[in-house]
């Protein structure tokens, strides 16, 4: 069945679809970190929607207030709801400490983009510049103001010109760059400050930083300290705002309410997007200081920013998360599952790396001279495939097994996902 859907798709749906072909799914339910596939099988899910599902597949908590709101409306545009101010102050509470009593937010349309277009003019309002400094390797969406700070070809490549003022500065990738922390560190705040000061290679009129604290698509890289603190300096140096895209590494993804908290730096404008909306409702968010609030009335305009149905999902969401202590949960099994990893790392040289925090992991294979390897990522994802583990990959080179399962997924279901990936890691580098 899941391969007479696929076949359909392909043939019906636009070629623009992106699917993994080696593993031939078509979903039939899902429900907490296991789906169901056309065909009755189950699957451990260790990707979530590519981070979205942080509470689960069809959270029923959640799914309770989505149809008590859809029994009573389902669109207003800006006019007030409780669903709407519900969802600010919960956002309000769980901000990072620097944010707290004193953001404001914007909900945008479905999609994590959306969010970041209006951190893009927000920082252009505010500061009347035009340039913008984004990251190497970074993701940030698929609109043209996102795909401009997107630092990867293969996602902007034909759409030229883009935003014409941005400047990619390196992330401090230490395997990529194969240098220590502190030099990685200390190099790419070297570019970014030589971007703002160097008349060579400056930007005339900058308007703004934007940096994911972990990166997602370009490899679940974490910066080692000193990275975003030092951004945050060069911000306030040159009056600019500092935007954290939180779109994959918030919500609680990283062990923490926002991945910015691992490292004490607190951003003037933050985006939220995927697991914002509950439960797998689309929704994203900007939140920013309160001093950067200076748009009038109708200056962001748009049919969908906020739909109350997701707003409904987001709060329980966040609820769901608060009263079953998902943040530590997440934090502990992150660490069983970085050990896993690590453990099979330590007799196998095709494991360069395993890093992430709380469940946001990502694992760096090459080849046996050492090169990136994406087929040993792409062999593995078809092994857990075939053996009933969803799992994801990210990275230049395709070649980081990335992991973002549900929070709420079980230390057993875990240890068995864990048994077949660890077992497939051999296999496949074998
Ligand atoms: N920023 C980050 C960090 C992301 O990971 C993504 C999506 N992978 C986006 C922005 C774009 O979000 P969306 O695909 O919902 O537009």
């Amino acid at each position: 069945k899941s391969t007479r859907l696929l076949e359909k798709q392909q043939r019906i749906d636009s070629s623009a679809v992106s699917y993994p072909e080696d593993i031939p799914i078509a979903f039939d339910s899902g429900k907490g970190a296991t789906v169901r596939d056309a065909d009755g099988n189950t699957f451990i899910d260790m990707f979530a929607g590519i981070g979205v599902l942080n509470v689960g597949h069809s959270n029923p908590y959640v799914l309770e207030a989505v149809h008590e709101q859809t029994d009573k409306f389902v669109h207003t545009v800006d006019f007030p709801t409780e669903a709407r101010l519900d969802l600010i102050e919960k956002l309000d509470e769980i901000a990072p400490a620097g944010l707290r009593g004193n953001n404001r937010v914007v909900f945008g349309g479905p999609t994590g983009s959306d969010a970041i277009e209006a951190s893009i003019k927000l920082a252009k309002y505010n500061t009347e510049g035009t340039g913008l400094v984004a990251f190497r390797g970074a993701y940030h969406g698929a609109t043209s103001g996102a795909m401009s700070l997107t630092g990867n070809k293969k996602f902007k490549g034909d759409y030229s010109p883009l935003l014409p003022d941005v400047v990619h500065a390196p992330y401090p990738n230490t395997v990529e760059m194969g240098k220590g922390p502190q030099e990685a560190v200390d190099h790419c705040l070297e570019e970014v400050k030589a971007i703002f000061e160097d008349p060579y290679g400056g930007l005339a009129n900058p308007a703004g930083i934007f940096v994911e604290p972990i990166q997602g698509e370009g490899g679940v890289v974490t910066p080692p300290k000193g990275f975003l603190k030092g951004l945050r300096d060069i911000a306030d140096d040159n009056d600019v705002p500092l935007v954290f895209d939180e779109i994959q590494s918030g919500l609680g993804r990283s062990g923490k309410w926002w991945a910015s908290e691992w490292y004490g730096v607190t951003p003037d404008v933050m985006t939220s997007a995927k697991a914002l909306g509950g439960t797998g409702f689309p929704l994203s968010a900007t939140i920013y200081h309160e001093d950067l609030d200076t748009w009038g009335s109708g200056d962001h305009a748009g049919t969908y920013r906020g739909h109350v149905v997701g707003m409904r999902a987001g709060t329980r969401a966040i609820e769901y998360i608060q009263e079953h202590d998902l943040l530590a949960h997440a934090r502990d099994l992150g660490q069983y599952i970085r050990g896993r990893l690590s453990e099979v790392a330590e007799d196998n040289p095709r494991i360069v790396d395993v890093r992430g925090k709380g469940l946001f992991i990502g694992a760096e294979f090459v080849d046996a001279e050492g090169n990136p390897d994406g087929e040993a990522a792409d062999a593995l994802q078809q092994y857990c495939f075939e053996r009933g583990v969803l799992v994801w990959k990210a990275g230049r080179h395709g070649n980081i097994l990335r992991l973002l399962p549900p929070l709420v997924l079980t230390h057993d279901l875990a240890e068995t996902a864990l048994d077949v990936i660890t077992d497939g890691i051999e296999a496949v580098t074998a």
